[in-house]
């Protein structure tokens, strides 16, 4: 029996809600718009119009108030069916940092309207190019002017900003040297986007080796009003940090339905494919590595459920949730890889989407958190080792 088959009668119901709505989305749908790197919006309004990507927006707030096993089916399902969430996933939780910090005005202000989906807020301003993974040494600053904040500076891999109306961001508010902390001197803004662009705010996309929708965003002399500062100044990285949990969760319960959909196919097509006068999937060389793959991804599915689950009881899940995003997608990757192997050269033709799937799911090795830096937070706060970095 698989996780996900001792969840709720309520979590089977969205599963099957979900894999309906998916339905509509087939292959030609997402291999069309691949070709042309364009935002699914179909795909994207059918997920708000069902309420979705609304999951975890408390009902106070219109939100639909479900818990994160619920969040983390809902993920799961759109990429065990062929979709790629990748395209909104981060509506689900980038208000996270909103709910968790902002104020009861803030929260009041934007909270129905993302829940409605006449707001986005699925952008998210960290990186940059010259800091890359080192977040405590970007450089985008934010310098207080009467009732504004004057922000300069340039983000890397902001992705969905042309498709948000809200971006989260963080920027420097004091210098580093001045800051008490290494932590702190960090602050998180809304940047509304609606009356930033062409006034301080340029996007320009970058195209990737999937459809992505990532940009590079230029900040010059952009007026934010001091009103949009969540929280208190210098606090923004311990806002950002806190929403990571379950970001990583989120994504690793995609990693796990790529990995489904991956092994689905597989071993579909190593049932039916005969060559030598019999299935492909009669020979061990062939049902291995399918097997290895399965046994892969339901460990990093137990895992996935753990963090959810200690996410949901409001406990410490730091740990469990880096480690989920670390085994969900080494078994997505690794089914990835399996998948193309098992359909030999039919696995590079375009219209049995497992190149397009491969090129997709091999960005969770990278973003949002690369293999190396869970290695890291393992070493260190796990197992008590030196901090390395
Ligand atoms: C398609 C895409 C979408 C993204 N979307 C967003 C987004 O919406 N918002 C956002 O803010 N960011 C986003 N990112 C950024 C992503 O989350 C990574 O954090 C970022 O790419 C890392 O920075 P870098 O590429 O400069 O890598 P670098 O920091 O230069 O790292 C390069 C390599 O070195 C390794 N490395 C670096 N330092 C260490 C160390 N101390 N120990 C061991 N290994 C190390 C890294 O693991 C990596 O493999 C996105 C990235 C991509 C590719």
């Amino acid at each position: 029996m698989s996780a996900a088959q001792h969840e709720s009668d309520e979590i089977a119901a969205i599963r099957q809600a979900v894999r309906a709505l998916c339905e509509k989305f087939p292959g030609e749908y997402w291999r069309a718009l691949d070709r042309e790197r364009a935002y699914p919006t179909e795909f994207v309004e059918a997920l708000t119009g069902a309420g979705f990507l609304a999951a975890l927006i408390p009902e106070q707030y219109g939100g639909s108030g479900l818990s994160m096993g619920a969040a983390i089916a809902i993920m799961e399902e759109i990429q065990a069916n062929g979709c790629n969430g990748a395209a909104c996933h981060a509506q689900m939780y980038v208000m996270g940092t909103l709910l968790r910090h902002g104020s009861p005005e803030q929260k009041q202000k934007f909270l129905p309207s993302i829940a409605r989906g006449e707001l986005r807020l699925q952008a998210f301003g960290v990186t940059e190019p010259t800091s890359g993974t080192d977040t405590l040494n970007l450089r985008t600053t934010a310098v207080r002017d009467n009732d504004h904040y004057v922000v300069n500076g340039q983000k890397i891999w902001t992705s969905r900003v042309e498709h948000s109306d809200l971006m989260l961001l963080l920027a420097r508010t004091t210098p580093r040297e001045q800051a008490q902390k290494r932590t702190e001197g960090l602050s998180v803004f809304l940047v509304d986007m609606r009356e930033a662009r062409g006034k301080g705010l340029t996007i320009r996309p970058i195209r990737t080796m999937m459809n992505h929708a990532t940009t590079e965003v230029f900040f010059d002399d952009l007026r934010v009003p001091a009103e949009n500062l969540i929280g208190r100044e210098g606090q923004g990285f311990h806002y950002i940090l806190s929403g990571m949990n379950a970001e990583r969760i989120l994504i690793a319960a995609e990693c796990i339905g790529d990995a489904k959909w991956f092994i689905g196919r597989a071993s579909g097509y190593a049932r039916e494919r005969n060559v030598f006068g019999r299935p492909i999937g009669q020979n061990q060389g062939v049902q291995f590595p399918i097997a290895r793959a399965y046994a892969q991804m339901r460990g990093a599915e137990l895992m996935v459920h753990e963090a959810a689950g200690l996410y949901e009881a409001g406990r410490d899940c730091g740990a469990e949730a880096n480690m989920a995003k670390l085994l969900a997608a080494d078994a997505s990757w690794a089914a990835a890889d399996m998948c193309v192997q098992t359909h030999g050269g039919f696995g590079f033709a375009e219209e049995f989407d497992i190149e397009r799937k491969f090129r997709e799911t091999r960005l969770y090795q990278v973003a949002p958190i690369s293999t190396n830096l869970i290695l890291s937070y393992l070493a260190e706060h796990v197992l008590r080792l030196p901090r390395s970095y």
